[in-house]
């Protein structure tokens, strides 16, 4: 006897779907080339961040440095 199921919701969706920007949320072609930065974060494990631009990088990377300096 075989029932038929829905499939369950696929959790790993993350791996398929295209990169966010880390700076503005805006989905990023993955087929285009995108500025990726790699940064530890608290935990010590590196997380890559995407973005859709070298203004959003630049951008995201200038309020890094701001939380750095506000944290001393
Ligand atoms: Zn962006």
């Amino acid at each position: 006897m075989n029932e038929r199921t829905a499939p369950p919701q696929s959790e790993d969706r993350e791996s398929t779907e295209p990169p966010h920007c880390a700076c503005c949320a805006d989905a990023i072609d993955p087929s285009e080339w995108y500025p990726i930065r790699c940064r530890p974060d608290d935990d010590d494990e590196f997380q890559i961040h995407a973005f859709c631009s070298e203004a959003c990088c630049d951008r995201w990377e200038q309020s890094e440095i701001t939380d750095e300096t506000e944290r001393q």
